[in-house]
């Protein structure tokens, strides 16, 4: 399956940071999809300039359509504005805004309804996976967090939350066993990104393990540099 390498800014970016963005629509490898969610207030002028280039995608999504709900963004807005995907439960999200399993899924189906990729985020922390739990908890977060009913355009992120930010990742045949219980769940057409601490130096081995399809990509992707190079490893995988 084409790896997607999909690149998080998280709260981070400024307008004068779209030099960025340029730089990397200049560099884009053949053979790989290419995504970048930056923050909202950057999202409609990427989406612009990216064109079908690039995937542009928001980090969030309001669980309904419309109404009275101060500050949230909803699918359509987001869809209107020229996003094609939306991260949904990233472990910043369920664990500083308090998002479950049952939000997380009706965000996803949210996305759904509007033609957005959704990429639904789960992984242990580092106590569940001391404790024997990784794979256990990871299935539970699936069953809560996927969309339900047919026709679902998803893909899955696992992103260990002790990985996420911190410069570790798990070992290959972690991660391996992990996106092999994975794809027992989501099947053979939903594509499995891993995320937490990918950069440049580990990102061709990590695209390498069996059923890993794409990365998600925090910090390295915030400059255009550190982000190709992820994005060429994931053409050559
Ligand atoms: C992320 O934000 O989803 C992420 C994986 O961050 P980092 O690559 O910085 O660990």
């Amino acid at each position: 399956m084409r790896k997607l390498i999909a690149g998080n800014w998280k709260m981070h970016g400024l307008r004068t940071d779209r030099g960025e963005l340029d730089a990397m629509l200049a560099g884009l490898p053949d053979g790989v999809d290419v995504g970048v969610f930056p923050p909202l207030t950057l999202l409609a002028e990427f989406a612009v300039r990216a064109g079908t280039r690039m995937i542009v995608g928001a980090q969030d999504v309001a669980p309904g359509m419309f109404g009275a709900h101060t500050g949230e963004v909803s699918a359509t807005m987001l869809a209107d504005a020229g996003a094609r995907a939306v991260i949904v439960g990233h472990s910043e999200r369920r664990a500083y805004q308090g998002e479950t399993d049952l939000i997380v899924r009706a965000k996803a189906e949210a996305a759904r309804e509007q033609g957005l990729l959704a990429i639904v985020c789960v992984g242990e922390t580092e106590a569940e996976r001391d404790a024997g739990n990784a794979v256990a908890t990871v299935v539970a977060q699936l069953a809560g967090s996927l969309p339900r009913g047919g026709g679902v355009a998803y893909a899955v992120a696992y992103e260990p939350v002790w990985a996420v930010g911190s410069g570790r990742t798990p070992d290959p045949d972690q991660i391996c066993e992990m996106h092999a219980a994975i794809r027992a769940i989501v099947g053979g057409a939903t594509r499995i990104l891993y995320g937490g601490s990918v950069k440049p130096p580990n990102a061709a081995d990590i695209l390498a393990v069996p059923n890993v399809d794409g990365a998600l990509v925090g910090g390295a992707s915030l400059k255009a540099a550190e982000f190709l190079t992820i994005a060429a490893a994931g053409s050559r995988a």
